[in-house]
């Protein structure tokens, strides 16, 4: 996805629409309070981040022979494995691998790597129905929307929206604003769907590398309906997902349910091995493991950025988030909003065309004290920062330089000619004392500034002049 307006105007859009606001606000809180319930002890969530974020950093140490061992692994238990280097590639193969079968009609459960990769729209440019079961992932597609959250992707609608929405919608429905008797209405829908679909596409929340075992965490069971009921089922996932071993799941597993939905265990955990064999009467007849980089190898290849990869998905960070609560999902215009957006998109995208996302945080710390994969997030946007307006910066972060507008690189021009020549800058520490009161709020860099902040003025006196004023020792 890309941004059709910058950060800073779809931000303040959101910031007017009292709905929105609303809507995450109570949405936030209750996420918030049901986290809480989960870690009552401090040290205890402590000890388990800790385990969750020493398995993901093994994992993403050992990542190239992991994902060899995955791909082996997955081959002995009958899952074909592809690569894909860019969301293109990814979505030509899929629309191959339908293609090659005759499939038009394919049953998605959530997934944020195909959202990554615009699957959908991909595929119904080709003539292939790809229609979402996941309940808010349902709901966004009837409205053509994107998610506004990875974990729930309907979150910026409250009930009586969704119950004017599927009225209007969904054929023969009739109003109502009972959760239980929507819920009904779009299961009604979907069912029918998942047994007529040619194929069925998941995401995959933990790749197993020694048992090639594909950990899909959902509540809803369509995520088991999609991968099982159709005759082929296409798994994609980024290549960070991979972990060690099946003993590596349950403590990640534990931390992802808590710190996303509040839930000690989810209501289903797939762990799916492959197609169905022979003299089974259910499961696939083919799966297929799509695995995508899109730009992954290249974090992982900084020491530092590689912290990025070890995101479990669970939007915790969100959830905690003073901005992400206030403008919502949709502002960031990304796949991924919120803390891990800000840090991940730019490192996708490049810090050039997504600089701005960088500054849509305050820095106050919250996601990274409820990250359950300890991710210095405010450190990572700190550096991110500097990549975006830093030519000289020695990584491999795309765009890194661009950031710096025309105006900008004048002002630090200029800046760097009078700090680096004292007469000159004695000259403008007068001048700027002695006219403080002249200098303008309107000047292009102050404008900015002052939009939000109270305009600087100067002392009325130097540093250096007081000092000799006072009569103190100087250099
Ligand atoms: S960065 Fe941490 S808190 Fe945010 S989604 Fe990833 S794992 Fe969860």
């Amino acid at each position: 996805m890309h941004a059709e307006t910058g950060f800073r105007e779809s931000a303040a859009q959101a910031l007017g629409d009292p709905q929105i606001r609303a809507n995450f606000r109570r949405a936030m809180d209750g996420l918030m309070a049901k986290r809480a319930a989960q870690f009552p002890d401090p040290e205890d969530f402590q000890a388990m981040r800790h385990l969750g974020t020493a398995i993901r950093a093994r994992s993403l140490l050992k990542l190239p022979a992991l994902l060899e061992q995955l791909e082996a692994s997955c081959l002995r238990n009958g899952i074909q494995v592809h690569w894909a280097r860019t969301c293109e590639e990814g979505n030509e193969l899929i629309l191959g691998l339908l293609q090659a079968r005759g499939a038009t009609r394919l049953v998605k459960g959530k997934s944020m790597v195909s959202e990554e990769m615009g699957l959908n729209h991909f595929l119904e440019a080709h003539g292939v129905e790809a229609l979402e079961s996941d309940l808010g992932e349902y709901i966004i597609q009837l409205d053509q929307e994107t998610p506004s959250h990875i974990i729930m992707p309907a979150i910026h609608k409250n009930k009586t929206q969704i119950a004017r929405q599927f009225s209007q919608k969904i054929k023969d429905a009739k109003y109502t604003e009972d959760v239980d008797e929507l819920t009904a209405l779009a299961r009604k829908v979907l069912r029918r769907k998942f047994f007529e679909a040619d194929a069925g596409l998941s995401g995959v929340n933990f790749a197993v590398a020694d048992t090639g075992t594909l950990c899909l965490v959902e509540n809803e069971g369509n995520g088991r309906m999609s991968t099982h009921v159709p005759p082929l089922h296409i798994a994609v996932m980024g290549l960070e997902k991979v972990v060690e071993t099946l003993e590596d799941v349950a403590p990640l597993y534990a931390l992802l349910t808590r710190s996303a939905t509040g839930q000690a265990v989810s209501t289903y955990l797939n762990l799916i091995r492959g197609p169905r064999g022979p003299g089974e009467l259910d499961g696939p007849r083919e799966v297929h493991l799509v695995i995508l980089d899109n730009g992954r190898s290249r974090i992982y290849a900084d020491p530092q950025l590689r912290a990025t990869l070890r995101c479990i998905r669970c939007g915790a960070c969100m959830n905690h988030c003073p901005v992400y609560t206030r403008v919502g999902g949709h502002a960031f215009q990304a796949v991924y909003p919120g803390p891990i957006g800000t840090i991940l998109t730019p490192q996708m995208e490049g810090v050039g065309v997504r600089h701005e996302l960088l500054h849509g945080s305050s820095l106050c710390g919250a996601c990274a004290e409820v990250c359950p994969v300890e991710i210095p997030i405010p450190e990572i946007i700190v550096r991110l920062r500097r990549e975006a307006t830093h030519r000289d910066a020695a990584s491999a972060v795309e765009g890194r330089g661009t950031g710096r507008t025309a105006t900008e690189d004048l002002a630090w021009r200029l800046w760097a000619a009078v700090l680096s020549r004292p007469r000159v800058y004695r000259l403008a520490a007068w001048c700027a004392t002695r006219f403080r009161r002249l200098i303008p709020g309107g000047l292009p860099l102050l404008k900015a500034w002052t939009l939000s902040r109270a305009k600087p003025v100067p002392a009325r006196r130097s540093l250096q002049e007081r000092v000799r004023e006072e009569g103190l020792p100087h250099g």
